[in-house]
């Protein structure tokens, strides 16, 4: 079995879900609001990154650095989507979710390089992935 695996998101945790949440990946799973979204092999990097990072950080204090980072970011950018952007798993995530390689050649701890960068550089556009 290759990890992340990828599942569709189940149907009672579609209330919950915002309107630009296609995936949450959630340790070894990957909660899909739809399957064809794995067509797409940039979002399924950026998933993968994802679980590369909550892996070197024991899963638990990945979320609890997640939310923190959030809310500290939200508190500053005053914008939801802005504050998610530019949480540090996503900037590397987003940075390298179009290189297929990027998780054979990535370094241990590399969100931390996107702890501190520049707010004011441009971050691309596209879906968002989670
Ligand atoms: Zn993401």
């Amino acid at each position: 079995m290759r990890v992340p695996l990828f599942l569709t998101w189940p149907r009672w945790l579609q209330p919950l879900s915002f309107a630009f949440v296609s995936a949450i990946t959630l340790g070894p799973v990957v909660l899909l609001k739809d399957r064809s979204l794995l067509a797409n092999p940039s979002f399924v990097n950026h998933e993968r990154i994802h679980f590369r990072q909550q892996l070197e950080l024991l899963f638990l204090p990945f979320f609890l650095w997640y939310v923190l980072e959030f809310l500290l970011r939200l508190t500053y950018h005053r914008n939801f989507h802005t504050a998610y952007r530019h949480i540090c798993f996503e900037r590397e995530a987003y940075a390298h979710q179009d290189d297929p390689h990027y998780l054979q050649n990535r370094k241990p701890f590399s969100f931390l390089a996107y702890l501190f960068a520049n707010r004011k550089k441009r971050l691309p556009k596209g879906p968002s992935p989670v």
